[in-house]
């Protein structure tokens, strides 16, 4: 090639690899989004813990509540039998039962008292909870609309650079043109390469001094046999 197709060939071929780059970094941002909004499960995961906690001491509560009921109406029954009682044997038997289910009752209290103060730290806990949910979300959503403008921005350099290598491309030899082209959408890297010292620039394999030579004189095509790729040698620019 002549210094002056490897000069254009090489600025298309730049314009093209920051093409490459930014749909690659686009194609990735969708997923880095996902993986964002993921990260918010653990402090969906304690909310929800937290607010099973408080379910499950409400529930306690009523639990106790309705076995202070049953022990109340028991009592009541109780009492309406003394009033009937046969013998004063009967009468102080209702009396010991009246008196033991005051005590279930007391003990009741007693642990219903407990379970307030359970359900009072886990209603505490939910709201920490909610609050730790409120900022991850907010943090989380901050990170993504930042990838959304990224994205934005990547779609309207995009949009300039892909003008640019058009016109670069027209000023190009058609032949140079399309050979670079269908390298490329195989490649989909960098195809126009420098020999560096004795070796191709892609591979590393050392080039044939037949190659050297070529590259060095400016001949149309110059191809590393390892890789592919088309050599050029710097030192003609
Ligand atoms: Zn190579």
């Amino acid at each position: 090639m002549t210094p002056q197709d490897l000069q254009s060939l090489l600025a298309l071929q730049s314009k093209d690899l920051t093409l490459l780059q930014l749909k690659k970094e686009a194609a990735g941002i969708p997923e880095r989004q996902a993986q964002r909004k993921a990260q918010l499960s653990d402090a969906v995961q304690a909310r929800e813990q937290s607010l099973a906690q408080v379910n499950a001491c409400e529930n306690a509560i009523k639990q106790v509540e309705l076995d202070v009921e049953s022990k109340q109406e028991q009592i009541a029954k109780y009492k309406t039998q003394q009033i009937d009682a046969p013998t004063n044997e009967v009468y102080h038997a209702l009396e010991r039962e009246i008196s033991t289910a005051g005590e279930v009752i007391s003990g009741l209290e007693d642990k219903e008292l407990e379970e307030m103060g359970r359900l009072e730290e886990a209603k505490a806990a939910l709201e920490a909870a909610k609050e730790a949910e409120k900022a991850a979300r907010e943090a989380a959503d901050q990170d993504v609309a930042v990838l959304e403008e990224r994205l934005e921005t990547i779609r309207a350099t995009f949009a300039e650079v892909k003008e640019e290598r058009q016109v670069l491309a027209e000023d190009l030899d058609p032949e140079i043109r399309d050979r670079y082209m269908t390298l490329l959408t195989k490649k989909q890297e960098a195809v126009l390469v420098p020999i560096k010292g004795k070796t191709c620039g892609a591979c590393h394999m050392t080039v044939s001094p037949q190659i050297l030579h070529d590259a060095h004189s400016g001949q149309k095509w110059t191809v590393c046999s390892y890789c592919g790729v088309l050599l050029y040698d710097p030192s003609i620019l």
